[in-house]
């Protein structure tokens, strides 16, 4: 944790657990017109107009989704905020509350949950949530954060991964394997650190992939410019187990096949030179590496024009009958069968 940054240690069981949560929780203002009651009571009070309401949840387990030895507080807190986002952006929907749940040890301190709900914050005010609620606990083992977003679907409705049209065009935010990279290298840093936890490591030059790794951007600004833009999604789904994975899932519940172009897929330099120098197919980590939290969409193929356009969206493909089954045409112009080997939790 931050022992080399911070040296006041204040100690958990000194403010209890109701003073914890108000100390973690004070800054917190709620700004949401549907948030009637915040923090503070049995539970949240919220009213929405008439219209569809989405609810998401995201366990994320220490050891399992993040290692603490080089994920800092603020960021994981922003992260794990940013991902339940992703989700809700994911269903055409914009994010109003969350409820944070955590379970701590005893080797926390007040700062460090200081730090770590000061991501939140920072993730709450850019996406124009209100934290509302959770709950907390100790822990004898790692830590545990399992946070809830709340969000109000679009007047165009809400957008499924079912209901991809054939020759519906298929688009991808962003840029792919970026994440995927990152934690290579975080990896490979962990490891010529070992013993040695108090060194920096030397990541310079490779802030993209960091940053990509550790403070993921839930795509709030892709859903705004799809609304502006007049155009409704066909299907969506946000990228956090690989392009490839996220694929099938539309494939599968639409009931359709795809085919995608190898040259087509977005991948970001620093992301291609990493492969390079590591040894591997920057394809690969594009379609499988994990936790881009870009979102995946279809859109009608009349719409082709209106989408490549906008900025930072790239048609990479279109949706077929299911007997075409799920390719990826490559440079050469070869048929490869698309298969999920992305993050898969058991
Ligand atoms: P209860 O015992 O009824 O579950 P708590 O004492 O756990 O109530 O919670 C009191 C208030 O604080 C509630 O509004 C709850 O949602 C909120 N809360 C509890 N833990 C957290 C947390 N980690 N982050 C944000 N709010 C929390
Ligand atoms: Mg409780």
């Amino acid at each position: 944790m931050s022992e080399n940054k911070k040296s006041v240690r204040t100690e958990v069981s000194r403010y209890g657990e109701f003073g914890l949560i108000e100390k973690l929780t004070a800054g917190f203002n709620s700004l949401h017109p549907s948030t009637i009651k915040a923090v503070g009571d049995d539970a949240a009070v919220l009213r929405y107009p008439d219209r569809a309401i989405v609810v998401t949840s995201d366990l994320l387990i220490e050891g399992i989704h993040f290692d603490l030895a080089y994920t800092p507080l603020k960021h994981l807190g922003y992260k794990a905020a940013s991902v339940n986002f992703s989700d809700v952006y994911a269903m055409n929907a914009m994010p109003g509350q969350i409820l944070v749940s955590i379970a701590i040890s005893s080797r926390f301190s007040v700062e460090d949950l200081d730090e770590f709900y000061e991501g939140i914050k920072v993730c709450c005010e850019k996406h124009g949530a209100d934290l509302v609620g959770g709950d907390t606990s100790s822990s004898l083992t790692g830590m545990m954060i399992s946070i809830t977003a709340i969000g109000e679907v679009l007047p165009s409705g809400p957008v499924y991964r079912s209901t991809a049209q054939n020759n519906d065009i298929i688009c991808v935010s962003g840029d792919m394997g970026a994440a995927y990279m990152g934690l290579q290298l975080m990896e490979r840093e962990k490891r010529v650190l070992a013993g040695n936890r108090f060194v920096m490591p030397d990541f310079e030059g490779n802030d993209y992939l960091l940053k990509r790794l550790l403070k993921p951007e839930a795509r709030r600004d892709i859903v705004l410019m799809l609304k502006d833009a007049g155009v409704v999604p066909t299907a969506m789904i946000d990228i956090s187990d690989g392009l490839s994975s996220e694929l099938m899932h539309i494939c599968s519940q639409s009931k359709k096949g795809c085919k995608i172009f190898e040259e087509k897929i977005p991948i970001a330099v620093p992301t291609r030179e990493l492969a390079k120098e590591l040894v591997v197919n920057p394809l690969v980590c594009a379609l499988n590496g994990g936790e881009d939290y870009e979102l995946l969409f279809t859109v009608p193929v009349g719409q082709y024009d209106k989408i490549s356009s906008l900025d930072g969206i790239t048609a990479i493909g279109h949706i077929t009958p299911a007997d075409a089954g799920l390719n990826l045409i490559s440079a050469g112009g070869q048929f490869i069968p698309l298969q999920a080997q992305g993050w898969q939790a058991f």
